[in-house]
């Protein structure tokens, strides 16, 4: 298991890789981000959340399945991801971050994204995906890019958040993963 790199650490915030196949102990990293996905109950999880700075995001949103038949089976690696567009309808639904524990609020995306990217076999492909699947993409494409979701709420509710935000970057909480923090 991995800690999990909180709110506030640069990391987060930093632009990320592109890799190849020979990337040092890529498989031993995929398998070790899936179980500390599985150990903090989370459907998505970016390198950068693991404290590296590379284009690599799992997700596995079975969790949904009985509320979203895009979620049934959709587990997968994503390697160098490109959105090539996003499309349809703004659609609001309540995201969380593993980086971000104890906040949960509505987020408004676009309900389709076309992806080009390469499974963990480095076999590329590009798809459209949609409801809860295409924005657990969306969400953790994001943190790729340096983008958390409460940096996508309004500028109300990013003030009335900012307390407890700080309190979470210097681990003034409660949480039942292993978490890495900025220094105080
Ligand atoms: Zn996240």
């Amino acid at each position: 298991m991995l800690p999990v790199v909180a709110i506030g650490h640069p990391t987060l915030r930093k632009k990320t890789e592109e890799i190849g196949p020979d990337y040092p102990g890529l498989k031993d990293l995929i398998d070790n981000m899936f179980e500390t996905m599985y150990a903090s109950k989370g459907v998505g999880l970016a390198a950068p959340q693991v404290n590296k700075s590379i284009r690599l995001f799992i997700v596995d949103a079975r969790p949904y399945a009985e509320d979203d038949l895009c979620a049934k089976d959709f587990v997968k690696v994503f390697i160098n991801p490109k959105i090539i567009q996003e499309t349809g309808e703004m659609w609001v639904f309540n995201e969380g971050c593993l980086s971000v524990p104890g906040i949960n609020e509505d987020v408004s995306r676009r309900s389709e994204v076309e992806l080009e990217y390469m499974d963990e076999n480095f076999v590329s492909h590009r798809e459209v995906f949609k409801g809860i699947a295409g924005r657990v993409i969306q969400h953790e494409y994001d943190h790729l890019e340096g983008v958390l979701f409460v940096d996508r709420l309004s500028p109300l509710k990013k003030t009335l958040l900012k307390g407890k935000v700080t309190k979470i970057s210097k681990g003034e909480i409660d949480v039942s993963y292993r978490m890495t923090f900025i220094k105080k």
